[in-house]
């Protein structure tokens, strides 16, 4: 399919489809296998400016939308989504200072993401609270010029490595979630220290622990938007880098259809290839069908997003469900295709298959997603007035 794509964007894809199948691509099992934080090659996407491909030029970055930004998340989960997940990342802690950061903020912080010498986090699930995001416990108390924070969020990807945290607590506990705000903090701040790397079942050679502050001091100039706003902050944040996950999702699926087709060529079976068989080209045709829906959903979404439309939640979740739903079942049909060989740590798709399944967990489950398509479902239907 032809997504008429401008010849920067088609430079974009083309350069990270070069650097995953050049860099990534010899050394994805055995990142994964020793579950090793990809430094070395997100320190590629920095040299190269794919870093800073969303961030505004004033800042150092390239300029571009969130679909410039998915074009690269999906060429890197082609290959490996544990990668893609760990420069996607960096867009879920810079959006809240692209969006509400002062003049200040943007200009101490954004341009080393760009150039990909610092990497970016956020922090908001904590042990009691994951989909009811409003049940956060962490606490920012005000002290003078600083706001004194108390509390353990859980399970934060790029925690530890990265250097730049957006970090959601209550100002206000009687508020609930009307009283919570947005902070950034450094790495090496006082009082901010880090769990130990999760082992997961999946996206292995990502980074995954809790971030503990224990009376950590942040200075006052570090609260981003106003006391207050730390869940519309989120909520906006969301609704950007939710397309994202899609674009994750398409590239993972991508890359899991065309090694079925390859071995599907490759492996005989009655003294065929199984590619011969109709069963098996109807698995493939399915995926390829899905794939290609999944594709054209979250591309769209991500142009629309794109010319600043003052809604898109809506829109974020349906292409974060579909895409995700789509690469969990092509990665499952991938290790059919494969038959038992699939099944072994020796061939691509079992990896996909255990990356596949988060894509449906975080930034909201798919529960959480469908939740809210079908809030918004009733409330256009109500503003019509029928
Ligand atoms: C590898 C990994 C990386 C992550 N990275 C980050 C990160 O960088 N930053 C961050 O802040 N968080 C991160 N998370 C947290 C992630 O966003 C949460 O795990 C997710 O939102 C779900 O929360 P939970 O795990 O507590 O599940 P729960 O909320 O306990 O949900 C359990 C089950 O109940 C269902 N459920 C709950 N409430 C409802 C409802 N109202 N309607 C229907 N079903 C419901 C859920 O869909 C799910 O199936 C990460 C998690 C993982 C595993």
């Amino acid at each position: 399919m032809d997504y008429f794509l401008t010849e920067e964007q088609k430079e974009i894809q083309a350069l990270t489809r070069k650097i995953a199948e050049e860099k990534v691509l010899p050394v994805r099992a055995e990142l994964d296998e020793k579950e090793e934080f990809p430094r070395e090659i997100l320190n590629i996407l920095g040299e190269t400016g794919l870093s800073g491909v969303y961030i505004p030029k004033e800042y150092g970055g390239f300029g571009g939308g969130i679909f410039d930004f998915c074009l690269v998340i999906e060429q890197l989960s082609r290959i490996c989504s544990a990668v893609a997940v760990s420069y996607a990342c960096n867009g879920l802690g810079s959006y809240p200072i692209i969006m509400f950061g002062t003049e200040e903020q943007k200009k101490k912080y954004l341009p080393d993401i760009a150039s990909g010498k610092k990497l970016a986090a956020f922090g908001l699930t904590e042990p009691n609270a994951g989909s009811d995001a409003g049940g956060i416990q962490t606490t920012a108390r005000r002290d003078g010029n600083y706001y004194i924070l108390n509390g353990t969020k859980q399970w934060i990807t790029n925690g530890g490595e990265a250097d730049i945290y957006v970090v959601i607590a209550l100002t206000d506990k009687s508020r609930g979630p009307r009283g919570a705000s947005a902070f950034i903090l450094e790495k090496g701040m006082e009082g901010f220290t880090f769990g130990k790397k999760e082992k997961k079942l999946g996206i292995r050679a990502s980074a995954t622990c809790s971030l503990f502050f224990d009376d950590c001091k942040v200075p006052k100039e570090n609260l981003l938007g106003k006391e207050g706003m730390g869940f519309l902050i989120t909520m906006k944040n969301l609704d950007k880098s939710r397309p994202g996950i899609g674009a994750q999702a398409v590239g993972l699926a991508q890359g899991a259809l065309e090694e079925s087709i390859k071995y599907a060529r490759e492996r005989h079976q009655f003294n065929k290839p199984i590619i011969s068989f109709q069963a098996v080209q109807h698995i493939l045709a399915d995926m390829a069908t899905q794939i290609e829906a999944a594709r054209a959903l979250v591309y769209s979404v991500a142009r629309y997003i794109d010319t600043n439309p003052r809604e898109i939640s809506k829109e974020a979740s349906m292409a974060k469900v579909f895409a995700s739903d789509v690469a969990m079942k092509v990665t499952t049909d991938a290790v059919q295709i494969f038959g038992g060989y699939g099944y072994m740590r020796e061939y691509p798709v079992e990896k996909m298959m255990r990356d596949a399944k988060i894509l449906q967990i975080y930034e909201g489950t798919n529960q959480i997603q469908r939740n809210v398509i079908g809030l918004y479902l009733n409330k256009e239907y109500a503003r019509k007035g029928k």
